[in-house]
């Protein structure tokens, strides 16, 4: 598989697979065989509705979760294999900004202790003042201030809460950092600062991310590369730019349709894709393309045979039978 170039390859994820057992019966195939790579200072956007796998993916990615099977290896080790001194400096190196900031986040702690908790985890500074300097840095990187260290969270607003966590996360210097939905929670007029520091962020300190939303429409503004998964398994992996000139998974061209466009000629005259019903259920799921009952497309063999994903132009992997040389 060639992929985008940036950096040396960060973290390798081969045909990995997360399972969790439902029932005596049942298996809820939430990864099921996901492969890509990630290179060193770019941000691959993971998109897909709700309950399509991807902050599983995310999780299983560093650790947080058993793999059911497949591999996950971060520069060149077995992130599920690590032990003592590698597992330490991987779990400094690798971390993550939440979702919510509302939950994410101590309410019973001071700012700076917040932010420090890894300093001190990891030792980071050799006395309180060297400890302090690094709060106020930290707070200042992320556009706050050092009047806000002795603050508690319920003081601050949805956005500047996502900012602590930012600074919480970047404490311990890391290198790669799995971005878990951190804009879903907050109103949309808060979601492209948070974003436009992320990238000034990723600029700064050569930062890789693994960026989950469920949307399409922000990760275009800071993703090199775009994956799109439903029901499970990836069925679209491109650069930014061809994914959303030239979408050729019906799903992706579906999610595209629905995403506004600002200009209201363009808008009134163009096509939406209307996806009809909701993402079938990952327990058991059937055979051949898992989208099949959505796709206006489908026929025999999308029923039979599960698609691979394939590249079909350079930089650009499908799996759909429509593009099966
Ligand atoms: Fe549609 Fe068949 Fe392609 Fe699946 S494989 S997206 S059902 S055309």
């Amino acid at each position: 598989m060639s992929e985008a170039k940036k950096g040396d390859v960060i973290l390798e994820v081969k045909n990995l697979k997360k399972y969790f057992k439902v029932g005596p019966n049942a298996i809820l195939k939430a990864v099921d065989d996901v492969s890509f790579v990630l290179r060193e200072g770019e941000t691959l956007g993971l998109v897909g509705e709700s309950g399509c796998g991807k902050t599983t993916c995310g999780r299983t990615c560093i650790g947080m979760y058993d793999k059911t099977d497949g591999e996950v290896i971060y520069k060149g080790q077995k992130v599920h294999e690590l032990k003592g001194r590698d597992k330490t400096n991987f779990a400094k190196e690798v971390q993550i900004i939440f979702q919510d900031p509302y939950a994410s986040l101590n309410p019973r702690m001071t700012v700076a202790d917040i932010i420090a908790e890894g300093i001190d985890i990891h030792g980071l500074a050799k006395t309180k003042e060297e400890r302090n300097q690094k709060v106020y840095d930290l707070l200042k990187l992320v556009g706050l201030n050092k009047e806000h260290a002795n603050r508690f969270v319920h003081e601050f607003s949805g956005g500047q809460r996502q900012r602590i966590g930012i600074a919480r996360a970047l404490a311990v210097e890391p290198k790669f950092i799995l971005c878990d939905e951190p804009i879903s929670a907050l109103d949309v007029s808060i979601q492209a600062q948070i974003v436009n520091l992320l990238i000034k962020l990723q600029k700064e300190m050569g930062l890789t991310y693994l960026f989950i939303a469920h949307d399409l429409s922000m990760v275009k503004h800071i993703s090199d590369r775009v994956a799109v998964m439903y029901l499970g398994s990836m069925v679209e992996l491109s650069t930014s730019e061809k994914l959303y000139a030239k979408p050729m998974h019906p799903y992706t061209q579906a999610l595209l349709s629905a995403i506004p466009i600002p200009d209201p000629e363009i808008e009134k005259n163009r096509q939406r894709i209307m996806l009809e019903g909701d993402v079938p259920s990952p327990i058991n799921p059937p055979e051949g393309c898992r989208f099949k009952a959505r796709c206006k497309h489908a026929t025999d063999i999308c029923g039979k045979v599960t698609p691979k994903l394939v590249e079909v132009e350079p930089e650009h992997f499908v799996a759909c039978h429509l593009f099966d040389k």
